[in-house]
């Protein structure tokens, strides 16, 4: 038996561990397009702080993968033929299977926004960002860290660069966040397993959603967010995976995740107390995820932080109202983001 796995991180080492324990004795080849090979993704934010060294990223070793016994393919694959039962890599070669494991991971969403392909415009998703981040982090004199997910309020918080960043910006998330909204959006982007007939059936179903948003002109934004499927019709393009897991841990243990949730808000309202830069806040009035409870409580946490409430708007904020969201951050970055010399 011939096992192809596509990709090179954590779910594909795995994939390797578990093919090994049933069969010692079957072909094993992994693809992996990342030239630092498997690395620790979470370890990334700890690297830019300098807390780990680029060595401690590397959970494995050579004797680890010798032990494993499979074969290291780099490159891209660009194709699955499933009829040939084979897979073509985008230099051209092909590599055939009896078994084949997509295993590719995520990526972080680019920003859409003008500008957002400009030099200094940066992520944090692989090694190569990561580097790419500290090179400009040392020749850089301010930097804004837009989002405010458990990467960026921890990076900020520990990092030796922490002076360097000039402002955060959080989109109507704070660390506490309501779970029974929580739960609504999970229902929401359950709702519809077999998707939408076309973008007009699924634009009606965010309308019901979103019932004080105005129609929007065209539907053809929404094409974005959905992916048409072989079968012709249009579903979310978030991994329904995703979405079924966190709603296997709110339904089967409603309580277990609520005590994850309390203690995570415990550790990002610290982080956020940490913050040397100015912090913003743009809260969606009709948000069902942020609560005004939440928002005293971030206030608690972190006094300096600034709020802007957008009326009329949910919790997509910028979807809502996009000029609002706009003026409300350039006006933060404005007052706040020294100008580099
Ligand atoms: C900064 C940061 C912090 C994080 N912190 C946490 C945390 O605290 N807790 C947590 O649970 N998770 C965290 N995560 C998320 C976690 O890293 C991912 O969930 C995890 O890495 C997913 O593993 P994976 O093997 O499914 O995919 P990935 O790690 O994404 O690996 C997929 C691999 O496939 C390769 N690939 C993609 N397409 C192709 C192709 N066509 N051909 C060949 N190769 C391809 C990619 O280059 C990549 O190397 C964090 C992620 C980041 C970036």
């Amino acid at each position: 038996m011939n096992y192809l796995i596509i990709g090179s991180g954590v779910a594909a080492i795995a994939a390797i561990e578990a093919v090994r324990s049933i069969d010692k004795l079957g072909g094993v080849t992994l693809i992996g397009e990342d030239p630092h090979g498997f690395y620790s993704r979470p370890g990334l934010a700890y690297y830019l702080t300098g807390e780990l060294h680029d060595k401690a990223l590397y959970p494995r070793t050579a004797e680890d993968y010798r032990r494993m016994n499979f074969r290291f393919v780099k490159g891209r694959v660009k194709s699955i033929l499933r009829g040939q039962a084979q897979v073509e890599m985008e230099d051209g070669r092909f590599i055939p299977y009896d078994k084949l494991m997509i295993a590719v991971g995520a990526q972080a969403m680019p920003l859409q926004v003008p500008g957002a392909d400009l030099e200094g415009v940066l992520k944090l998703d692989h090694m190569e960002d990561a580097r790419r981040i500290l090179k400009s982090v040392r020749r850089g004199r301010t930097a804004v860290v837009l989002g405010g997910g458990i990467t960026a309020l921890e990076t900020h918080a520990v990092t030796d660069y922490a002076d360097i960043f000039s402002a955060v910006v959080l989109v109507d998330i704070t660390p506490k966040v309501e779970n029974a909204g929580s739960r609504r959006i999970v229902s929401f982007m359950m709702a519809n397993p077999d998707g939408f007939a076309d973008l007009t059936e699924a634009a009606a179903a965010i309308a019901e959603y979103n019932p004080h948003r105005p129609p929007p002109s065209s539907t053809a934004g929404l094409a974005k967010v959905l992916r048409q499927g072989e079968d012709g019709r249009w579903r979310w393009h978030w991994d329904p995976q995703f979405i079924a897991t966190r709603a296997a841990l709110m339904l089967e243990d409603p309580a277990a995740w609520e005590a994850e949730r309390a203690e995570r808000a415990d550790r990002l309202h610290l982080s956020a107390g940490a913050l040397k830069a100015p912090l913003l806040l743009i809260r969606g009035l009709l948000s069902d995820l942020v609560s005004d409870e939440a928002v005293a409580a971030l206030r608690a946490a972190a006094p300096q932080a600034e709020y802007v409430d957008v009326r009329g708007a949910g919790h997509m904020v910028a979807g809502d109202d996009n000029d609002a969201f706009t003026s409300a951050v350039l006006g933060f970055l404005d007052r706040h983001v020294r100008p580099t010399p």
